[in-house]
């Protein structure tokens, strides 16, 4: 079966969600092309189980390491993408991150836009994603408006951390928290699916305000296999689609491209054509490459005779180390509460050790997350085999900052009375914050999109999510990734819906 529609959008995260909303008001017919399904509201949304031990929303798919090791990525495909699954701390990047910034290991570049061209659509971003945060409190605030919300408060034993860390001489602040009026402040989000769709993603958000419009249809079980252009090589013409098994072709006059930062580089490379040898809108060489994941260590302390009775603990953010460390000029990364770790969830770790034992030393603990900047280098790339594989080579560089803002962190627990500090990684297997593996810039030479995310080589063809970050920064990434595709939208309405309605 063929189709035809103005514009496809391939994928329904943070871009592609985001992008449907923002185009949904426009006359343009619109199909959303989703590889998974919905996620259904159901008890075991909320389960550690099913949602750490039996995988049950995990992408069943195995990617390929650097040395060719299958392994199954930390990554989800539903309708909202990875965002279902995400802590919704919802950030803008801070003022200098658009600038070029020298680290300990390396320079991070500049991007191809400042903070305040994104400034207006991240303050969109934050209502369409109902950003809850407090303003002057957090020293590497970039200049801004109040938030839509007020913030969410501390629970008790947070309220009391940020107290002792202030005497500390630091300057915690909330964190800006993107949930819904329905929220009961669980101890289930932060890779939890939401029960009650009080947490802002791009399925509640996004997908599902846009699917309510006529012109806006979701094909969902529907995977992106190729993308095919007219002889020349600078038009996409239709996309070769797999639809519960059934392949179908599907034409229109623009396409989106948000499939998340690893798949839409894998979707360019498999696209590659006599035109585009190299993977489509491969010029430069650069797709697949420059893959960025942050660096980042979970952290906990904990007191055997101080039972921790917060359910919702992430509402602190610590960037005194943000811009630069203690003792160095260069900066470390940021430092934030996070989620309850559940018994289940440590036990992955080590799974000899009984559940009894971890859960009586997780009701002790206070769960922190430490993260900090990767720099983007060419050999951290996405290829794709020959049996179409992905695979994924990725060797984390700038460790010297990342270890040194672990080291603060845990003086820091120490420091806050509590008696042993544990740590976990996932290394370079944690692709929850991929980005930057079809970067935007000015030169076609030095970067695959434009500064609005067109392609330089493709006129129709758009590349919206975490693949076109420049450097990952070391702020959690959404919030950037709904403004640009925001940016993006409203671009391809002044443009191309124009140039399209003139033509009708
Ligand atoms: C557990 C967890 C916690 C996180 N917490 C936070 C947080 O607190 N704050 C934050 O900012 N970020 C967080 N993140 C990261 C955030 O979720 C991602 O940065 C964001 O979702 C990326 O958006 P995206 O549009 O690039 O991709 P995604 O949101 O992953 O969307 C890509 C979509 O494309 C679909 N797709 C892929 N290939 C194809 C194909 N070939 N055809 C059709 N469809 C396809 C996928 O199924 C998916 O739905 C978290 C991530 C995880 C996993
Ligand atoms: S109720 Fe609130 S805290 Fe719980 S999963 Fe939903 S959004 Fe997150």
């Amino acid at each position: 079966m063929n189709a035809h529609f103005d514009i496809v959008i391939i994928g329904s995260g943070a871009g592609g969600g985001t992008m449907a909303h923002a185009l949904a008001s426009s006359a343009a017919r619109i199909l959303i092309l989703e590889r998974g399904d919905f996620v259904p509201q159901e008890d075991e949304n909320w389960s550690p189980e099913a949602v750490w031990k039996t995988l049950r929303y995990r992408a069943r798919e195995q990617w390929l390491d650097d040395e060719g090791r299958p392994f199954t990525p930390y990554t989800h495909y539903n309708v909202g993408g990875n965002t279902k699954f995400w802590g919704s701390v919802l950030y803008r990047l801070r003022r200098e991150d658009f600038q070029a910034v020298e680290h300990l290991d390396g320079n991070s570049p500049a991007w191809p836009i400042d903070y305040d061209t994104l400034e207006p659509f991240y303050e969109r971003a934050e209502r369409l994603y109902d950003v809850h945060g407090e303003t002057g409190a957090d020293p590497t605030e970039p200049l801004r408006g109040p938030f839509p919300h007020g913030p969410v408060p501390h629970a008790e034993g947070m309220a009391d951390i940020v107290g002792r860390l202030r005497g500390l001489g630091l300057h915690p602040s909330s964190l800006p928290l993107g949930v819904r009026d329905a929220c009961v402040l669980c101890n289930t989000c932060n890779s939890f699916a939401c029960k009650l769709h009080a947490k802002s993603e791009a399925d509640v958000c996004g997908i599902r305000p846009a699917i309510a419009r006529p012109n806006v249809t979701l094909w969902t079980n529907a995977c992106a296999r190729r993308l095919l252009t007219d002889p020349s090589g600078r038009t996409v013409e239709a996309v070769e689609v797999e639809v519960n098994g059934e392949v179908r072709r599907v034409s229109s006059s623009l396409f989106v491209v948000s499939c998340g930062a690893v798949n839409s580089a894998a979707l360019l490379l498999r696209s590659a054509n006599d035109k585009h040898p190299s993977g489509l809108a491969n010029s430069s060489g650069l797709v697949g490459r420059r893959y960025m994941a942050h660096l980042a260590t979970m952290m906990q302390g904990f007191h055997p005779f101080r039972r921790n009775a917060d359910v919702f603990q992430k509402t602190v953010g610590i960037n005194d180390f943000y811009l630069r460390g203690p003792g160095t000029p260069y900066p470390l990364g940021q430092i934030q509460s996070q989620g309850r770790t559940h018994g289940v969830m440590a036990q992955t770790v080590v799974p000899w050790v009984p559940l009894g034992a971890y859960e009586w030393w997780v009701a002790r603990g206070v769960d922190w997350l430490v993260m900090s900047e990767d720099l983007p280098k060419l050999e951290n790339r996405v290829t794709v085999e020959s049996d179409g594989r992905i695979r994924l080579l990725y060797r984390p560089n700038n460790l010297r900052a990342h270890r040194r803002l672990v080291r603060e962190t845990r003086k820091i627990l120490r420091r806050l009375g509590f008696w042993i500090v544990m740590t976990h990684s996932h290394g370079a297997k944690n692709t929850t914050h991929q980005c930057g593996t079809v970067c935007f810039g000015t030169d076609p030479r030095a970067s695959v999109l434009d500064s609005h995310c067109r392609a330089h080589d493709v006129e129709n063809l758009f590349v919206v999510d975490a693949s076109f970050f420049p450097s990952s920064a070391a702020v959690n990434p959404g919030l950037t990734i709904v403004a640009q595709a925001l940016r993006v939208a409203d671009h391809i309405k002044t443009t191309d819906l124009k140039l399209m309605e003139a033509h009708a």
